[in-house]
């Protein structure tokens, strides 16, 4: 959907700034597919104008023309702070392809660029490549990524490293930092566009609800509730939670610092930069219904239109207090089926509980224990149980694990088939830290094959990959601990 918000106060036409000699460092064909790209039989776009063009350089390729770039203005949160204007500031949006929105994120300085120098460095792009194109195939709503294009640019981080630039795809890059922005600006009109903007192209069936603002602002936040339940069954910690990098849609955006639990740890920290664990993964259902209240606010005036103040607030009040129990909802249906679950038991939920726990007490492997568990019988008899030979309380796992066994009994799919089942919620692989780090390590030295690798396993996470299968082990100890901050 274009942006269509035109004007200072929303968006500014914006050119990319060109990097000279421009190489591919990583290139997702499915994401292609999305914008009609054709692709070559070695996986790259056929017509090489697109390489020139996802670096920033130019701005045509074929017939297609990209004839008004811009960045757009938005506000926010950062760490539960109002920050004020932020927008843009090193993302360009191009234009639109097959209705879908292209974006250049490290294209150069934008309007809103403030000190920053508007680039991306390689180490980011590939992670924010890999990790959209991961999420995707984990089912998990994402902005997909089309393409990394490297350069031999210097960027100044902590060091000197090079500068990227990746191409990220989504129907929308509208976040509730748009309608922060408007809200601080107390530009009524502006708001009631940009949510009229979202009900005509995201939420049409908001139009014919009798309180469309009402309604548009409970469809953001169940949509944002079921995706942070998903967040949370795959392990994902998102790392930077910031108004501003929330999703009007629902989609997974701006990835940064994320990381992917290796052992269960249910206070982990993902983010080296933030240390009162504001992000940590036990906490992002609970901050992101914290952006819901902020999105809530900025949306009060809109009510405000056919409702009187105290009424608005309480309509929205009352709205946000949905955000809970649709996260409940969502959460306990997927923990139900991580573990082969389809009848849904009032004991279940104390039953995930009692594993998380005993997960976090011995530092257990997350996603191989989940995908390990669909191996088990109904007739298992506990000493057969490898798994619970990780556990640091026996007394307690074999507990777990008899009552695990007796809830399977009242099920009415058998081993294979409960297998089969969980095998399609329980990844095999995920993209852990380690895994990506080396890659960009070897990127860095100029080797993008292991990037390809990581592309083609994490597309794949339920299949079992035989020849992956090390991709698939917890880090060797001493990569346990990569730090990861907002540098990028
Ligand atoms: P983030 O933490 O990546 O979501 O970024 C927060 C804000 O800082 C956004 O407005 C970004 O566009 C902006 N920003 C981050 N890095 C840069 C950079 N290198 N140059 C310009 N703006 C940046
Ligand atoms: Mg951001």
């Amino acid at each position: 959907m274009p942006f269509t918000l035109i004007g200072n106060d929303a968006c500014q036409p914006t050119l990319p700034t060109p990097i000279s000699n421009p190489y591919w460092v990583a290139f997702s064909p499915s994401a292609a597919e999305l914008v009609k790209i054709d692709i070559d039989s070695d996986g790259l776009p056929t017509n090489h104008d697109w390489l020139e063009v996802l670096a920033g350089n130019q701005l045509s390729v074929g017939k297609l023309e990209f004839s008004q770039p811009i960045a757009t203005a938005y506000s926010g949160h950062q760490f539960g702070v109002w920050a004020g204007q932020l927008g843009d500031g090193r993302a360009i949006l191009l234009g639109d392809m097959n209705e879908l929105e292209l974006q250049l994120k490290g294209a150069g300085k934008t309007h809103y660029s403030r000190m920053g120098d508007g680039r991306a460095v390689l180490r980011s792009s590939i992670r924010e490549f890999l990790c959209s194109e991961a999420m995707h195939a984990l089912g998990i709503p994402t902005s997909r990524a089309l393409a990394v294009v490297g350069s031999e640019q210097a960027v100044l981080r902590e060091t000197m490293e090079t500068a990227a630039v990746c191409s990220r795809i989504a129907p929308s890059f509208i976040r509730i930092g748009h309608f922060e922005h408007f809200a601080s600006l107390q530009s009524n009109e502006r708001l009631k566009e940009l949510a009229d903007l979202m009900i005509t192209n995201f939420y049409p069936t908001c139009s014919t609800n009798q309180d469309p603002y009402l309604s548009l602002f409970k469809a953001i936040s169940a949509r944002n509730a079921k995706l942070v339940a998903r967040w949370q069954s795959v392990g994902f910690c998102h790392g930077v939670l910031n108004s501003d990098n929330i999703s009007a849609l629902g989609l997974t955006i701006d990835y940064g610092p994320f990381g992917f639990l290796d052992h269960f740890q249910i206070d982990h920290i993902c983010n080296h930069s933030d240390q009162g664990g504001r992000y940590a993964y036990h906490r992002q259902p609970q901050v992101m219904h914290w952006n819901m209240a902020c999105l809530a606010s900025a949306m009060l005036p809109l009510l405000e239109l056919e409702h009187s103040s105290e009424e608005s607030q309480t309509l929205l009040r009352a709205a946000l207090e949905e955000f809970p129990l649709i996260y409940a909802k969502e959460w306990q249906h997927l923990f139900r089926s991580k573990l082969g679950l389809q009848l849904e038991q009032e004991e279940d939920i104390q039953l995930i509980e009692r594993l998380l726990q005993a997960m976090h007490d011995s530092k257990i492997d997350y996603t191989n224990f989940f995908r390990n568990l669909g191996n088990l019988s109904k007739n298992a008899v506990l000493t057969e149980i490898q798994q619970r030979n990780d556990f640091i309380d026996r007394e307690n796992i074999d507990q777990w694990f008899t009552d695990y066994i007796n809830r399977l009994k009242s099920e009415a799919l058998d081993d294979q088939a409960r297998k089969e089942m969980m095998n399609r919620i329980n990844p095999k692989y995920i993209l852990r830290n380690h895994l990506a780090q080396a890659a960009i390590e070897k990127a860095q030295q100029g080797d993008f094959s292991e990037v390809a690798t990581l592309l083609e396993i994490m597309t794949k996470p339920f299949d079992e990959q035989v020849s992956f299968e090390s991709y698939s082990r917890p880090p060797p100890v001493d990569m346990e601990h990569i730090a990861v901050s907002c540098s990028s």
